[in-house]
């Protein structure tokens, strides 16, 4: 027998050889069928990864789901230790990948707008973000979504313009329509409300429009969520010059610009503004003609203040006959938002140092033993180093005088809104009209007014509201 035959013709040899060689072919066959619908079938879930504090509880909490069902899907040593960081597949999800992640709901996004702008099926969404309905998701709260899987967000999009095809806002917005067509292929029948946004992929890197005009280049507002006591600023870059009105939380917005095309309102929160959900609303009119009105909740957080001791002072000083007046005439003459901005830089501290602070802003405040209805409305600094007040920034001084519950007292316009206040000083060194620059004396530290002992109480208004001087005296510039 020749022994050099190739060892395939050796296996045909014999039947029973030909019969091993069918079975070895059927069932590399069947695994060549078998295993990509396999790998179809595999359940795909969406990960989340652990953060501090997270516990298997409150991550089902989180999901929707139950923690034998995550348990069901993951193999962890110990489910009651789960480490930071560690990837937890989440059940419940069909047809999401990815890494489930969080950020705020951005202005002029809805819950609608980010489920297209996702590719996610809005119920999905829905389910994903324990909502029951569309309509409770605001701007500044934490949308949870689904990032680097399958479902590649679009990376573009158009705004919709009153009664204007999709071809129309292309030709507008500079884009080729053929992009457009792969998602609203009917378009000559399809029409945008002003509200509506249309995603698409463009070539390279694309762009999302501003939801709100399509003037607007930059639009920002921060902090979001408000904060109680906080400053917002509202920053609107255009690509030409722009009249803009608007309102936040009750008060209406004063925009100023000293760059071209950029434009800013300062907002205070009120320390004891309802929290919630608060308006916003924009309008204006641009150089070409075009007009635009915008309007949304945004969310509006409470601040983390403290309870001070009940405050016993002079009855005449918290009568409201004596403090009524005062009140107003501060009101009327800090209501004034002069176009000059006089800052540039972060404010200065207005005593010497070493300072120290003997009450902070926004602590809620009881005069002798009532409701707990007042709250702190500026910075207390005692006498821990020279007497000396100093003016934080540049700035014009509106008010110098006596007062019943203020005591002596100075108020300095900085410009757009903002206002600084001293209280309670044992002498003025400036008279109004005066021209004051960052470090200028305009008085000393005293006792003067509705007090306990000397300090220097210095607060900061925004546009018609208290806010927190700590911001704008260490944490940064504004705008
Ligand atoms: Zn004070």
């Amino acid at each position: 027998m020749c022994m050099k035959r190739s060892p395939l013709a050796q296996l045909f040899r014999s039947s029973n050889n030909l019969r091993l060689f069918s079975l070895i072919a059927l069932v590399l066959l069947t695994a060549a069928i078998v295993t990509p619908a396999l790998a179809q079938d595999e359940p795909q879930y969406p990960i989340y990864i652990v953060e501090s504090g997270d516990t298997l509880n409150s991550i089902a909490l989180k999901f929707g789901v139950t923690t034998q069902d995550i348990l069901g899907i993951n193999n962890f040593d110990n489910p009651n230790f789960i480490p930071v960081g560690a990837e937890i597949k989440i059940p419940g999800y069909e047809g999401i990948t990815g890494t489930l992640t969080t950020r705020p709901v951005e202005l002029g996004e809805t819950i609608v707008s980010i489920s297209e702008q996702y590719k996610i099926p809005l119920p999905v969404l829905l389910k994903l973000n324990r909502l029951v309905s569309p309509d409770e998701i605001y701007t500044g709260s934490e949308i949870i979504y689904p990032v680097g899987g399958d479902q590649k967000p679009f990376n573009s999009s158009i705004r919709g313009e009153d009664g204007i095809t999709p071809l129309e806002a292309s030709v507008l917005n500079n884009l080729n329509p053929r992009f457009l067509s792969i998602t609203h292929p009917q378009e000559s029948s399809w029409q945008f409300l002003s509200t509506d946004v249309a995603f698409f992929d463009s070539p390279g890197d694309g762009q999302y429009a501003n939801p709100i005009a399509r003037e607007i280049v930059k639009f920002d507002i921060s902090p979001l969520p408000l904060v109680q006591g906080e400053t917002i600023i509202i920053s609107i870059q255009t690509n030409q010059s722009a009249n803009l009105q608007g309102s936040l939380n009750g008060s209406e917005l004063h925009f100023f610009s000293d760059t071209d095309h950029q434009y800013y309102a300062l907002q205070g929160i009120h320390a004891m503004a309802e929290p919630g959900l608060s308006d916003f609303t924009l309008s204006g009119k641009f150089s070409d003609g075009h007009e635009f009105s915008f309007s949304q909740k945004l969310i509006l957080k409470a601040g983390n203040f403290s309870k001070d001791p009940v405050l016993y002072v002079d009855p005449a000083t918290i009568d409201p006959e004596n403090t009524k007046p005062e009140e107003e005439l501060i009101q009327s003459v800090i209501k004034n938002a002069t176009p000059e901005r006089m800052w540039k830089n972060q404010f200065s501290l207005p005593v010497d140092e070493p300072f120290c602070i003997y009450s902070y802003f926004g602590n809620r405040r009881s005069y002798n033993g009532g409701e707990y209805k007042n709250f702190h409305t500026g910075l207390d600094f005692g006498v821990c180093a020279t007497l000396n007040i100093y003016s934080p920034t540049p700035g014009i001084v509106v008010f110098a005088g006596p007062q019943t519950v203020r005591g002596n007292l100075v108020l300095i316009d900085h410009g757009w809104g903002v206002y600084s206040g001293f209280y309670h000083m044992k002498d003025i060194q400036v008279k109004v009209g005066d021209r004051v620059e960052t470090g200028t004396i305009i008085g000393t530290i005293g006792d003067t007014g509705r007090v306990t002992g000397p300090h220097l109480h210095y607060e900061i208004w925004v546009n018609g509201v208290q806010v927190n001087p700590e911001t704008w005296l260490f944490d940064r510039v504004y705008p």
